[in-house]
C-alpha cells in the first residue's frame, strides 16, 4: 500500500461539487468554481482508496453535498473497514434512511468532545433551524457523533443566537466558525498570508499543503483554489503510479489563493492557529 505522509493532517474527497441548496455566500455557487465534473463511479474510487495506506488518517467525505449522489451509500458501505470516515453535510437527507443504511462504527471517534465526525453546516438563509436540530438529534440519539457549525457572517448574527439557544436546549453541539470574505467592503477572516487573497497582481512562490484534496474525478490538487478551478492537478488517485507527496511545489498564483487555504483556522479538533499551507518566496 502507498503511504500518506504523517505531515498530511486532512484528507477530503469532494464526492460531488453539486449541492441541493443555494446559499447566497457559497463559494461553490457564486464564483469560478467548476461544479460539474466527471464523478468517478464508486467501484473505481474504492479501488483507488484501497491502494492508499490511510494508517491513522481519516477520510473526510465532503462536497458540495455528498449525499446528493445516488451511490453515496454504496460508497460508504464498501470502503475498506480500516478507513475511518468523517462526513461534511448540510443534513438535507433522509436521516431515517441514513441510520438504517450506515454502520455508525464506520465513523471516526474523537478523543475530545469537541471533535465531531459528522459536521453539519448551518446556513440560515436556506435552512429551518428547528428542522435541522431535530434531524441532528435523531442522528445523535442513534449513536452518531454530530456537530452543527454556523458561520459568523454579519448577516447571520440573530440566526446564530437562535441556533445557540435551540441547540443548547436539545443538547446538540453548535460552534460558530469564522466567515471568510467581504461584507460591505470589509474583509473578514484572519490570514497567515494576508496579501495572498484578492490581489490583481499575482506572484510566484513555493507552496506546500498539509491537506490532500481529491475532486470527484479522483484528481488531487495542491490547494482549494486549484481544485475549485480544476487547474494544476498533481495526480489522480486511480493512476497506479500516483504517490502522494508532501513537498513544496511551484505556484504562480500567489495573490489569488482561496481563503480556505491561507486562513489561520480552527481545525477539526477545534485547535486554533492552524494553516493548511506553508509558503516560501
Ligand atoms: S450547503 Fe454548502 S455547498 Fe451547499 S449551497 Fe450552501 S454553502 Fe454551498
Ligand atoms: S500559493 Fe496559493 S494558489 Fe498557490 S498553491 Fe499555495 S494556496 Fe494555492
Amino acid at each position: 500500500m502507498i503511504p500518506i505522509s504523517p505531515e498530511v493532517n486532512y484528507i477530503e474527497l469532494y464526492f460531488t461539487l453539486k449541492c441541493n441548496l443555494s446559499c447566497h455566500y457559497c463559494i461553490n455557487e457564486h464564483s469560478t468554481v467548476k461544479r460539474h465534473r466527471e464523478e468517478l463511479p464508486v467501484d473505481r474510487l474504492i479501488k483507488a482508496i484501497e491502494r492508499l495506506d490511510f494508517s491513522k488518517h481519516i477520510l473526510t467525505i465532503g462536497g458540495g453535498e455528498p449525499t446528493v449522489r445516488k451511490d453515496f451509500y454504496d460508497f460508504v458501505n464498501n470502503l475498506p473497514s480500516r478507513v475511518s470516515i468523517d462526513l461534511l453535510s448540510n443534513l438535507q437527507f433522509d436521516v431515517e434512511e441514513f441510520v438504517n443504511r450506515v454502520d455508525r462504527s464506520r465513523f471516526s471517534t474523537g478523543k475530545t468532545g469537541a471533535y465531531k465526525s459528522i459536521r453539519i453546516s448551518y446556513h440560515p438563509s436556506t435552512m429551518n433551524p428547528h428542522a435541522l436540530i431535530e434531524k441532528a438529534k435523531y442522528l445523535q440519539d442513534n449513536g452518531f457523533s454530530i456537530g452543527i457549525f454556523g458561520i459568523n457572517h454579519p448577516g447571520n448574527t440573530e440566526a446564530n443566537i437562535e441556533m445557540s439557544e435551540i441547540a443548547r436546549e436539545k443538547q446538540i453541539y453548535f460552534f460558530i466558525k469564522d466567515f471568510l470574505g467581504e461584507f460591505y467592503g470589509t474583509k473578514f477572516g484572519f490570514y497567515k498570508y494576508p496579501d495572498s487573497v484578492g490581489q490583481e497582481t499575482l506572484k510566484s512562490c513555493k507552496c506546500r499543503t498539509h491537506e490532500m484534496l481529491i475532486d470527484p474525478a479522483g484528481n488531487v490538487f495542491k490547494c482549494h483554489r486549484d481544485l475549485y478551478i480544476n487547474e494544476f492537478l498533481v495526480g489522480n488517485i486511480t493512476d497506479e503510479s500516483f504517490v502522494p507527496e508532501f513537498t513544496f511545489r511551484e505556484c504562480s498564483k500567489y495573490g489569488d489563493c482561496n481563503p480556505c487555504d491561507v486562513k489561520v483556522k480552527t481545525n477539526r479538533f477545534l485547535q486554533m492557529g492552524k494553516c493548511a499551507v506553508d509558503i516560501e518566496f
